[in-house]
Order: structure tokens, then C-alpha cells, then sequence
């Protein structure tokens, strides 16, 4: 029953989702210029609701994102047990409260059990989640989960530094503000020397 419900309302998510990627937002972005007293017909601003579309469809790609497809089989079996981190990820995404954007770096590692996923492949589930309206609390979980849910290795952390736009540009004082957010899942969880070491992984800098 459980199942169900939850393939029915997956069912439902991706119709709207094929729906929102057809209709075009430009419209809407018109509207936004007049109601912001600019004239949409002015000559270099006549394009620019066109442009806002496929721009925000890009930023958004994230929803229409599969991670069957982005994995494609790239789970590898191996007998490796020591921690395998990639760091400094560069993302951008955008905040749901404003629609502006934040950005800045995250760092993911994970204890593998029996298999490792392709390095490659994780900044592209960092991207899936980045690429839609977020916050930052919620894509560090998201990235660290799915890592979880897809390689099932015995602990996942993830560390996401980030600067947004709707504190750099609103505040005079708050410019150069970041913010720092974590998920820690099973041995990053649980032991105390898997963190430190993760973190002495991600503040070592190369010179
Ligand atoms: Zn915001």
C-alpha cells in the first residue's frame, strides 16, 4: 500500500515535471519586468525574457535529472576500505527564499563496504541537487543520502561551504558572510577519528 502510494505521487512529480520543462516561463519574466517599472519593449531588454527561461530551465535541470542515468552502471566491486574523498566541488544553486543564487564548494567522502562509484560521478549528484531551488541544509542531506542509498558504503560525510547572494547583496556588512553546513551518515556519524580525518582531508591545502 505504502509502495504504491509512494509510485503514484513519484508518477505525479514527474508529470509536473514534464509540464513545467514545455511551458515557457517568458511571460511571466514580461510581467516581472513591467511590475518592476522597466519597459519590457525597450530594445535590449525584448530578448531578455527568452533568455531568463533557458536560463532558469538550466538552473533548475536538476528536477529533470535521473540518477539511474547519471550513475550508468558506474559501480565498481572492490576490496578498498580506505576513505576516498573528493573535495572542492564548485556548485551553484539558488536559494528557494529568493531565487538568488548561492554558490561555493562541497566536499564529499565516503568509507567504501564492497563497491566504489566512479569519481567522476560525484560532482554530477552534487550538480542534481544543486540545480533547482534549495537550501543548503537540505542539498548537503540530499547529496550525502543518495551517496548512502547508491554506493552502500559504511559512512558518508559531506561538508558545503557557501556564500548567497540574498545575504551579499541585501546587507552592507554581510558581504563577505559564508555559511557552513555538514551531513554525517554511519561511521562519520558514529567515530570520532572518521571525521577527523575527513576534515583534516578537506583543510589540508596542496601548495
Ligand atoms: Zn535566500
Amino acid at each position: 500500500m505504502k509502495s504504491e502510494q509512494m509510485r503514484s505521487n513519484k508518477a505525479v512529480v514527474k508529470v509536473m515535471q514534464a509540464k513545467a520543462a514545455e511551458s515557457s516561463i517568458a511571460p511571466l519574466v514580461e510581467e516581472i519586468i513591467g511590475a518592476l517599472g522597466e519597459d519590457p519593449k525597450r530594445e535590449s531588454l525584448v530578448r531578455t525574457p527568452d533568455r531568463v527561461d533557458k536560463a532558469m530551465k538550466f538552473l533548475t535541470s536538476g528536477y529533470r535529472m535521473d540518477i539511474d542515468k547519471i550513475l550508468n552502471g558506474a559501480l565498481y566491486e572492490v576490496k578498498y576500505d580506505e576513505m576516498v574523498v573528493v573535495k572542492d566541488i564548485e556548485f551553484f544553486s539558488m536559494c528557494e527564499h529568493h531565487m538568488l543564487p548561492f554558490f561555493g564548494k562541497v566536499h564529499v567522502a565516503y568509507l567504501p563496504k564492497e563497491r566504489v562509484i566512479g569519481l567522476s560521478k560525484i560532482p554530477r549528484i552534487v550538480d542534481m541537487f544543486a540545480r533547482r531551488l534549495q537550501i543548503q541544509e537540505r542539498m548537503t542531506q540530499e547529496i550525502a543520502q543518495t551517496i548512502q542509498q547508491v554506493v552502500d558504503p559504511v559512512g558518508v560525510g559531506v561538508i558545503c561551504e557557501a556564500r548567497h547572494f540574498c545575504m551579499m547583496m541585501r546587507g552592507v556588512e554581510k558581504q563577505h558572510s559564508g555559511a557552513m553546513t555538514s551531513a554525517m551518515l554511519g561511521a562519520f556519524r558514529d567515530r570520532k577519528e572518521t571525521r577527523d580525518e575527513f576534515l583534516a582531508l578537506v583543510n589540508h591545502r596542496s601548495e
